[in-house]
């Protein structure tokens, strides 16, 4: 049914980039080839700063583009329920973050039993947008490492914290604190957490959860699409 309708639909709806409009030559795709690899500044991790202890590696695809198509394209993840963009985004972020590395470097990460950990939204806010973009993104990421995704009820947002916009690095931490809680701890035990968001800004949500996530033997990756 899908394939007799597909020449009418593109007519009706010709299959665009949902980034920059461009018409897409593949299609089952949403970015387009210019946008999944050469639209967006990759982020510098060489200028960034000195992160805590309990980080193992951060790796972050994107510099964001405030005001420009980066941003609308977070924002339309984020609130117009883009799952399948998502997905998208996170495969290119997995061959971003393979890529960046020596080539080794996945067999070892891969002995060390990587969990991806979409960072949780509260229970009010995913029922308003109906998805957690975060967990769309692992879902692609996913898709290009081989490494799984923890079980949804593993890991909770127990408190709707305030948006962080406007606060300072301080008072996001404050803000943060205590926000999650780990429901299963078994469902951690012996697997290097490997946490996945849209865009990292300060670190405060990333870096709260690399703290309750870790511990003395333990470490935590942080991996995002964009870099703010
Ligand atoms: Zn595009």
């Amino acid at each position: 049914m899908k394939k007799i309708l597909k020449p009418y639909l593109d007519i009706v709806f010709p299959a665009v980039c949902v980034c920059c409009g461009a018409s897409l030559a593949v299609s089952g795709k949403h970015l387009c080839h210019w946008c999944r690899s050469d639209r967006f500044e990759k982020a510098d991790h060489d200028e960034f700063l000195i992160c805590p202890d309990s980080v193992l590696f951060l790796h972050m695809m994107w510099k964001f583009d405030k005001g420009g198509y980066l941003q609308n394209l977070m924002h339309n993840l984020k609130y117009n329920f883009m799952k399948g963009v998502g997905e998208e985004m996170g495969y290119v972020l997995g061959h971003s973050l393979i890529d960046s590395r020596e080539s080794d470097w996945l067999q070892d990460m891969d002995q060390l039993n990587p969990l991806l950990i979409p960072v949780p939204l509260h229970k009010s806010k995913l029922r308003k947008r109906g998805y957690n973009q975060a967990g769309a993104i692992a879902d692609g990421l996913s898709r290009a490492t081989g490494w799984s995704v923890v079980a949804t009820d593993s890991i909770k947002r127990v408190r709707n914290t305030k948006t962080q916009t406007g606060l300072s690095t301080e008072e996001r931490k404050k803000n943060l604190h205590g926000a999650f809680v780990v429901v299963s701890p078994a469902s951690f035990q012996n697997r290097l957490p490997v946490i996945v968001d849209d865009v990292f800004t300060t670190g405060a949500t990333t870096y709260e959860l690399a703290g309750i996530l870790s511990g003395p033997d333990q470490k935590a990756g942080i991996i995002t699409v964009a870099m703010a």
